[in-house]
């Protein structure tokens, strides 16, 4: 069955590139019924940023990654945080010593430091010379007896390493561009290295998936796989991200945060999304390219995985967002969870603003319903309705730049005119007439009235009621906002 990992280093946050990684690791175990596991690479003590492996966690139940073995669930190959097999990699590099294919290194910074430079200066791709695979017996005793630190190398065979890739295909790298590699660092700690192979196998990785940035790495695991004498996993290489202008794409950069993405606004469903586009597409011919997890699931093979970089578009993620936001309100469970999704944001900008009475009723779970079906075609985003439409919640503030641009366009005895007319019809209504089809009628008879054309009649209501030239259809704002609050406006603009 397959097995395949993700395996951060909770050395800072989530970043698209990761969520893409642990996205398509998921798929693969969703797809083939297998199981996907999180494993936390802790052992780079100095980059560790305390709180993220519980971030990272959040984050990935936020995007319906779950995830069946890792910190917090129950596994049979724990532990899932690699700074607590410390021993494990311990007993294996002693192994490699004894076998001959791993050797201890004295060598002090300063010296590496020199024929470093010096290798790099007559151009020699491996940077270590080997002094210490030559040290006698008597040397090496000697040293550990002084205390002297040291790491452990491996002992790379002369001769080129192929590495089969199911993306790339057979790669051949040059021995010359193989180090020595370092399996233990003088502070105990394993390296990337050693403890990726050995959890790898010893966790039963049937496919390493991870970033295409992992590919030189690969010969060395190659080479260390045989020196343990295990069989080698299958290889997967996501393709490098690129910004729009092809330059690689940071990860130090704020704008690929996921947890960033989740504070403003954007919902998993589209997030997701977009990261499954990024080297892979369907092959099923479905041209909207709008999928949710679940249809991600089956639609999925690595077969359509492509090699060139992918390039992050935040435009097509916007659009995404928007298919997805329209997808779900137009379901019952959908809208409720935009409705809490909404519910904090419209409380934060206009909570203050709120008397009780108001409270209950804005943010109530049927009117913030209403709004969000009133405006879904409108916006691209959740955050859009308590940034830019907060005329659902208060009323518009006329003397803002935006409204003194929308009042621009008006004469003043066209709004008075258009605003009595409507005061007079609506005044005659009752409650419980406030519907599309009254409302139209009412717009309807203000253009009889006025002897103003149809768009001029709906601007001006627009302008009162919003305070803007632009929303979704006048009369379903109208409606939604409902009749009282809209008196009320009229009034204002006739004071
Ligand atoms: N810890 C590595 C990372 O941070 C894992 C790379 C791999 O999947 O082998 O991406």
């Amino acid at each position: 069955a397959v097995r395949v990992r993700f395996a951060p280093s909770p050395t800072g946050y989530l970043h698209l590139g990761g969520l893409r990684t642990a996205l398509f690791n998921y798929l693969l175990a969703r797809k083939t019924g297998g199981v996907f596991i999180l494993r936390i690479e802790d052992t780079d003590r100095e980059r560790y940023v305390p709180g993220s492996v519980e971030r990272l966690v959040s984050v990935l139940s936020w995007s319906g990654l779950t995830f069946d073995e890792g910190p917090g669930k129950n596994g049979s190959h724990g532990s899932y945080f690699q700074s607590e097999r410390t021993d494990i990699y311990k007993y294996h590099v002693d192994k490699l010593i004894k076998e001959g294919n791993a050797y201890r290194c004295f060598c002090t910074p300063e010296r590496l430091k020199q024929i470093r430079s010096f290798a790099q200066k007559v151009g020699k791709g491996v940077a270590y010379d080997r002094h210490c695979l030559y040290l006698s017996k008597r040397e090496i005793d000697q040293n550990l007896a002084q205390g002297i630190p040291y790491t452990v190398r491996l002992k790379t065979p002369d001769g080129s390493v192929f590495v089969k890739d199911l993306i790339y295909g057979n790669i051949i790298f040059n021995d010359k561009h193989i180090d020595d590699t370092i399996l233990l660092k003088s502070d105990g700690y394993p390296t990337y290295h050693l403890a990726n192979v050995i959890d790898d196998h010893l966790m039963g990785i049937t496919h390493v998936l991870r970033g295409e940035e992992w590919l030189p790495s690969t010969p060395k695991h190659t080479v260390l796989y045989k020196a343990l004498g295990w069989n080698l996993p299958e290889f997967v290489h996501l393709p490098l991200l690129f910004n729009p202008d092809r330059s690689k794409l940071s990860k130090r950069s704020g704008e690929v945060n996921v947890e960033d993405f989740a504070q403003r606004g954007y919902l998993p469903e589209a997030l997701i999304n977009f990261v499954a586009l990024l080297g892979w597409s369907s092959s099923s011919g479905k041209k909207d390219e709008i999928f949710t997890l679940d249809e991600l699931i089956s639609e999925f093979s690595l077969e359509h995985i492509g090699r060139s970089g992918a390039i992050v578009m935040r435009e097509k993620l916007d659009w995404l967002n928007k298919q997805h936001l329209i997808r779900k309100s137009e379901s019952q469970n959908g809208l409720v969870e935009l409705v809490s999704l909404l519910k904090p944001l419209v409380y934060e900008r206009f909570g203050k603003q709120f008397n009780e009475s108001d409270k209950e009723y804005k943010l109530g779970d049927i009117y913030l319903s209403k709004v969000i079906v009133t405006i879904k075609d409108r916006i691209q985003n959740i955050k859009d309705i308590a940034e830019l439409c907060g005329y659902f919640f208060v009323h518009p503030n006329y003397s803002s730049p935006e409204s003194k641009a929308a009042r621009s366009s008006i004469r003043d005895g066209d709004l008075k005119l258009v605003a009595m007319i409507a005061l007079e019809q609506i005044n005659l209504l009752n409650k419980t007439e406030f519907e599309v089809d009254t409302i139209k009628s009412i717009v309807n008879n203000i253009i009889l009235t006025s002897q103003l054309k149809q768009n001029q009649v709906l601007m001006i209501l627009r302008y009162i009621i919003t305070g803007i030239k632009i929303g979704a259809g006048v009369v379903e704002t109208m409606k939604t906002i409902g009749k009282d609050t809209i008196l009320q406006r009229i009034n204002k603009v006739l004071e």
